[in-house]
């Protein structure tokens, strides 16, 4: 089978391996706009459970990836200055140029053909492919070209992020909630190398007015939210990687397949990254095309409807999450004046997944401290 892969990001890269590897006869392309070492942004988060899946998959890949994550098994959310542990929370994290410099070296091992710097703007170049997998991401351009046929939806939501980086390391998966003259500027940071750590800084719209960050300049942007979170960054700046403000925009199409051409990853849906999954969804989208159309040999209907049976209800289900924890984040100055046990209790039962009981098994002592916090506030 000849396959063309358009976006050479994590989804588009894993199931170019993935099939190359399954069937060396195939011949796999993967066309990406960008240069072989260039990425956005700085690490990205998995929960534990978020990789097993990957080990089922292929072992070897899942070793190599695995090798250098930094791992912690609890997290805190500081509130009010307080820092508050919630134990059993296990989070493994790497560099998002790690993961990618990873696959492309294991793509080219087996054969895959990587075309950098190559944007596909018009898929009559890719005539000759009985396969086109649309992996190229959140503004997916294949995605637009065919819009009548997916018939995507995409919403952006209200607050606005930067993506920093900083020296400072925060071991734990740390969430910060800071009130300022302003309003509220959150920050969502963890360690993912030995020398730096993300630093996600998230603020409503209101507050980034009233800061004045809409008329400040990247530079300046970033040194006004490095003094807002001076207490946590000690004498350690915040470090750009074209790290200007955006808004998150959720991606949901109608139909994941047209013809020959099928979306992947976040050219089909994308999650917020308050749940540190996307990257999970769009692997998990690579592993599922890759099963059907090994199940179907050359029938690629088939194989688009098995991967959309897999891929769509946990889609739907993730994304129904994922909404109820943008909504927690965008309402959160609601929830301020609780104290900092109850305020880490209300962040870990927002999407409405996790039981009080489920929570008491993770961590007993966390809901002890609540439960006496409830107690003393009735
Ligand atoms: C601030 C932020 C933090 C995040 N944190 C996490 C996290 O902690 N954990 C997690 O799991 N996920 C996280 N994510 C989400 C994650 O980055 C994405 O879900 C993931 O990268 C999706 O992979 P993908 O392969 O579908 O798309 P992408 O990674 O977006 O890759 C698409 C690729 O296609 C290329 N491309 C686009 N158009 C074309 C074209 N026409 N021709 C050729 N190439 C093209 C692009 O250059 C890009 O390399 C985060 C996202 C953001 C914005």
């Amino acid at each position: 089978m000849k396959i063309a892969v358009i976006g050479g990001g994590p989804g588009g890269l894993y199931f170019a391996y993935l099939m190359k590897k399954h069937d060396p006869s195939h011949h796999l392309t993967v066309y990406e706009q960008n240069a072989a070492g260039a990425t956005y942004g700085w690490g990205v988060v998995f929960s534990d459970i978020a990789l097993s899946f990957l080990r089922e998959a292929d072992e070897e890949f899942y070793k190599e990836f695995t090798a250098r994550h930094e791992r912690c098994d609890y997290m805190e959310v500081v509130h009010k200055g307080v820092h508050v542990q919630l134990g059993n929370n296990h989070f493994s994290r790497t560099a998002r140029i790690d993961l990618l410099n990873i696959l492309q070296g294991a793509c080219r091992r087996i054969g895959v053909d990587l075309c950098f710097e190559q944007r596909i703007t018009d898929l009559s170049a890719l005539s000759g492919a009985d396969i086109i997998v649309a992996a190229d991401g959140a503004n997916s351009h294949v995605r637009s070209l065919y819009a009548e046929a997916f018939r995507p939806s995409v919403e952006q939501r209200r607050n606005k992020f930067a993506w920093y980086g900083t020296h400072q390391l925060f071991h734990p998966v740390s969430l910060i909630f800071r009130e300022t003259q302003h309003g509220i500027f959150i920050a969502h940071s963890y360690q993912y190398s030995r020398d730096l750590s993300t630093f996600l800084v998230e603020v409503d719209p209101e507050t980034w007015q009233r800061a004045g960050l809409d008329r400040k300049s990247e530079e300046e942007s970033r040194h006004f939210c490095g003094e807002v979170f001076r207490p946590e960054l000690g004498s350690n700046e915040l470090l750009s990687n074209r790290s200007p403000w955006f808004q998150a925009s959720i991606v949901r199409n109608e139909n994941w397949t047209h013809r020959n051409i099928v979306l992947l990853g976040d050219a089909c849906r994308s999650v917020h990254f308050s749940l540190g999954s996307g990257t999970r969804m769009a692997l998990q989208d690579a592993i599922a095309l890759h099963d059907g159309l090994v199940q179907n040999g050359n029938d690629v209907a088939a194989a688009f409807r098995y991967y959309e049976a897999v891929r769509r209800p946990a889609t739907s289900n993730f994304q129904s999450a994922a909404d109820k924890s943008l909504d927690w984040y965008e309402n959160v100055s609601r929830k301020m004046h609780l104290d900092p046990v109850m305020f880490a209790y209300d962040y870990m039962r927002r999407t409405g997944r996790v039981s009080h009981d489920a929570l008491r098994e993770r961590d007993p002592r966390f809901i002890a401290a609540y439960e006496a916090a409830s107690q003393a506030a009735a």
